[in-house]
């Protein structure tokens, strides 16, 4: 059967109202940080009966990391998580962020600013209004960022599936945030809100370090006038002494070829029943028993300790 989105992409999924997405930065191997984000939503797009995409957000050259999406997608595959639709590389889509930026310079809601991370270091980085610049008193006219005008009292409310309500005053919390930066590269807010609305993505599942990035992402769906989904965040994995895991942690590599222990570990960091995976012996078992047991309810919310990630033989003896 098929079916299509409210965005009109053609969708094999039974329910076209759920569409979630893995949208990994090609900064590095498949950790285990991101196995467990695309582990989760891809277990909630299942469990509604949606779709799931993959897209690659391949929009930072500086800090990509040569074949490392392609790298990132096989490894996704070996632990048997295979996009429903074509695969999306942001380094593709250019048109359509200069087509959104475009739309917010013309209605006068987004700005060039020349201001540089010094002429901004009195307010705490935090731009409210363009201050005497250095480089143009100098005679230097480095390209402007474009920046989202953010209005005093923005205040922004969601309630987030895992941890509940939040909300930010974006103008004091971060003020007028870059859209595009000063070395011409997309700022990954806009990137994100053009492509989820673009992909019609309903639910964005995703690790909790991206819970702040929420709010402005919010903001600007509003200035352009785009639907918000449901926004789910996911614990962070913390190392044995309690430390964040850093989102390009190569010190904790996974290993498709065994996708077993990885998965187990990333099943046990949601909170889920061990038990439910005692007896399968394939990939594919182990989708299909964790499709059917999954209990969103139980993902913790607080950070989820890494020990339950490693690759122990004593853990992963189900
Ligand atoms: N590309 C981002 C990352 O790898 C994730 C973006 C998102 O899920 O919104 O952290």
């Amino acid at each position: 059967m098929s079916s299509r989105s409210l965005s009109g992409h053609a969708s094999a999924a039974a329910n076209p109202g759920y569409r979630g997405r893995f949208a990994p930065s090609p900064t590095g191997e498949l950790h285990a940080g991101s196995l467990l984000a695309a582990f989760a939503s891809w277990l909630l797009a299942r469990q509604a009966g949606g779709a799931w995409l993959v897209r690659i957000e391949d929009l930072d050259p500086p800090r990509e990391v040569p074949g490392a999406a392609d790298r990132q997608l096989r490894a996704l595959a070996g632990f048997g998580l295979v996009g429903d639709e074509t695969v999306v590389r942001q380094s593709r889509r250019h048109a359509l962020y200069q087509a959104a930026l475009q739309d917010l310079l013309d209605r006068d809601l987004a700005f060039a600013c020349h201001c540089s991370r010094s002429d901004l270091a009195a307010s705490g980085g935090i731009h409210r209004f363009c201050v005497p610049r250095t480089a143009q008193r100098e005679g230097r006219a480095p390209q402007p960022a474009i920046r989202l005008r953010v209005h005093d009292d923005t205040a922004i409310g969601f309630d987030d599936a895992i941890v509940g309500a939040q909300s930010q005053d974006v103008a004091r919390a971060v003020g007028d945030f870059v859209l595009r930066r000063a070395d011409g590269y997309w700022a990954y807010q806009l990137a994100v809100v053009v492509d989820d609305a673009d992909q019609g993505i309903t639910d964005v599942v995703r690790g909790a370090d991206l819970l702040d990035s929420t709010a402005r992402q919010i903001a600007l769906q509003r200035a352009l006038g785009l639907p918000t989904p449901r926004y789910a965040h996911l614990p962070l994995l913390v190392d044995a002494q309690g430390r964040k895991l850093s989102k390009s942690d190569a010190a904790h590599p996974l290993d498709p070829a065994d996708p077993l222990p990885a998965l187990r570990a990333a099943w046990r960091a949601l909170g889920q029943d061990e038990q439910a995976l005692i007896a399968v012996e394939t990939v594919t078992q182990l989708l299909d028993a964790a499709r059917v047991s999954f209990s969103p309810a139980q993902i913790p919310q607080a950070a989820a300790g890494l020990a339950a990630m490693h690759n122990d033989p004593c853990a992963n003896a189900v």
